[in-house]
């Protein structure tokens, strides 16, 4: 790495820092509300191997929603194309865990980063197996990608979400009645729950995301994960919808695709350049992490990185 980017990464962190206090820790899934909000971590990895973390980059956090790119991948890779026969390419311009669209566009949800979208990826994923395969398929790839087998299911979480969860069962049972799902609601959510709650570091994710960087290949491994036109789509979906409604403004500061989660990450891909990952667990109103979409802002109009090159 060259000395610019690691002091792009310091003064990105400073300015990050400088927002710590602002912003709400999620709280409507208990396990998450006692994340301490004053967390801030950063990792950029490199193509060449090399990953370059500060502050709490090293400590587990709740991957949540930056989840869903991760099941896209591996549905696009088991059902292809047929995936969109489930769920749409479209920003909802609404909360991620909305009903409203679902009702009017005949339980087909608007994109694959909302929940519902990822509760029918989710489905389609599944494609007949038992859910806890599927979980553990998830868990694996995660593990693969961030070259790290400490990855692991935070069960309290898991099981928090499962105990709140009667919007996302909401959610899956209005797509079922819809003909939207393929199987039992239970099943669905309970993979989804576990995925969500994959607990990774800074360090991990920023790997694990390198091969949206690469066209589809991770560079460490050399294996081709997914297709290259399928790592540019889903880097695609994630410029569009990859942080609730709060996208295009995500979109306008970063100008990299990203998604957000509610545990405070933020998976941040720089086609060609690397991928980086952020956590802060303190959410703006849309419920992106506030510090870390700062330090993102920062190091990217620092480093000069944009799709819009
Ligand atoms: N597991 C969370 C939920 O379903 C994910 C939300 C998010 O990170 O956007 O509500």
């Amino acid at each position: 790495m060259t000395d610019d980017l690691r002091s792009h990464i310091d003064e990105a962190m400073t300015l990050a820092a400088a927002q710590l206090g602002k912003g709400r820790v999620a709280d409507y899934i208990p396990a998450l509300a006692k994340v301490d909000p004053a967390k801030l971590g950063f990792a950029l990895a490199l193509p060449d191997g090399t990953v370059h973390a500060s502050g709490d980059a090293d400590e587990p956090f709740s991957i949540q929603s930056v989840s869903k790119v991760f099941t896209l991948a591996l549905a696009l890779r088991r059902v292809g194309s047929d995936l969109w026969t489930s769920v749409g390419r479209e920003p909802s311009g609404s909360a991620f865990n909305s009903v409203v669209q679902l009702e009017s566009e005949q339980g087909i949800p608007r994109n694959p980063l909302i929940n519902a979208g990822a509760i029918a990826t989710t489905d389609r994923l599944i494609d007949g197996r038992a859910g806890d395969a599927v979980a553990e398929e998830i868990v694996d790839f995660m593990r693969a990608r961030a070259g790290d087998d400490r990855v692991e299911i935070d069960f309290d979480v898991a099981f928090s979400e499962s105990e709140t969860g009667a919007r996302n069962r909401s959610l899956a049972h209005f797509m079922d009645a819809f003909g939207n799902l393929t199987h039992p609601v239970e099943t669905v959510v309970g993979v989804y729950f576990r995925q969500c709650a994959i607990a990774m570091s800074c360090r991990q994710l920023a790997r694990a995301g390198l091969f949206l960087a690469m066209e589809g290949r991770d560079p460490f491994t050399g294996e081709q994960i997914v297709e290259a036109h399928r790592a540019r789509r889903i880097n695609a979906i994630m410029m569009l919808c990859g942080h609730y409604d709060n996208s295009g403004e995500f979109a306008f500061r970063v100008g990299l695709p990203g998604k957000s989660g509610v545990g405070g990450g933020i998976l941040c891909i720089a086609p060609g350049q690397g991928s980086i990952a952020v956590w802060s667990p303190a959410l703006n109103e849309a419920g992106t992490s506030l510090a870390g979409a700062v330090a993102l802002e920062h190091f990217a109009y620092a480093a000069g990185w944009s799709v819009f090159d």
